[in-house]
């Protein structure tokens, strides 16, 4: 993939890219939980990781303003909530510690609370924390941060996907109702279908990324997320990238900055002179 010509100083700082799923680094000390042998396991994250959507972003912002999970969702999902009580996925085996795989198959043994301790205290905190730092440093220094949390999605639903009829888009924008405003939903979702992607909001997928210390408390901090339809960048049969991944990297690229410039200059709603002003100016 290319990498953008564009400098980082065009970028807002306060932007935080979140990546959760885009490795596939099983580390060998969690191994023997799986239930799988290496060609389903193989396969399996081929159907469950978001593939690229790291070399996607990072040719565009700095690494500095990435925070990418470094192991597969396999593993733990940050995504989740760490508690299976809160988490409605569970239900489905696939809490923050997957017990069934994108099938509904079994995917791991049962595990020791010990082990479930060790997988949340070694991965799922930490990359909240880090999560967590990088949006209040925005905060201090910018008095705002927005986290775009980054994604793909298969262009067939997978079995366990709760609306297997669902409309699914090329690019889905997840919104949330507290920390996405309506202008800023609005002008991405303007920016990409200039770029000629058809879009959709929170279809197949909703939602967005907020820090726990931040979700629902501190309207400083806006997020949305961006799931980009697999097939459009890679062989949705091996991961692999395709003949159309660099133009359609540089077609999200420019659609991004489009939409950031924009969200740039929206006057933000904590402000003081906010009341004054309109959203766009
Ligand atoms: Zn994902």
């Amino acid at each position: 993939m290319i990498k953008s010509s564009s400098t980082s100083c065009e970028m807002p700082p306060w932007v935080i890219f979140h990546i959760p799923h885009d490795s596939t680094v099983i580390p060998s000390e969690v191994r023997d939980q799986f239930v799988l042998d290496e060609k389903d396991l193989s396969r399996e994250l081929i159907k469950m990781t978001d593939r690229h959507t790291y070399d996607l972003i990072v040719g565009i912002f700095p690494a500095s303003q990435i925070v990418k999970f470094p192991v597969s969702r396999l593993v733990v999902d940050v995504e989740r909530f760490e508690s299976d009580y809160d988490e409605y996925m569970a239900a489905r085996g696939m809490g923050v510690i997957y017990k069934t795989t994108h099938e509904l198959k079994p995917l791991r043994r049962h595990l020791l609370p010990a082990e479930r301790e060790h997988l949340l205290s070694k991965w799922y905190r930490p990359h909240h924390e880090l999560l967590t730092v990088a949006v209040d440093k925005a905060l201090n220094e910018f008095r705002r941060a927005l986290v775009i949390d980054v994604h793909s999605f298969p262009s067939l639903p997978l079995p366990y996907e709760t609306d297997l009829t669902a409309y699914r888009p090329e690019i889905c924008i997840g919104s949330d109702s507290y920390h996405s405003p309506g202008e800023v939903v609005h002008a991405m979702s303007r920016s990409f279908e200039s770029h000629g992607f058809e879009v959709g909001i929170n279809t197949p997928f909703a939602g967005a990324m907020v820090p726990a210390k931040h979700y629902k408390k501190d309207e400083r901090v806006q997020a949305v997320m961006i799931q980009i339809r697999r097939d459009l960048y890679v062989d949705e049969n091996t991961s692999f990238l395709n003949e159309s991944s660099t133009l359609v990297q540089e077609r999200l690229k420019n659609a991004l900055l489009q939409w950031l410039t924009l969200s740039g200059e929206m006057v933000p709603p904590f402000t003081a002179s906010s009341a004054d002003q309109p959203l766009i100016r």
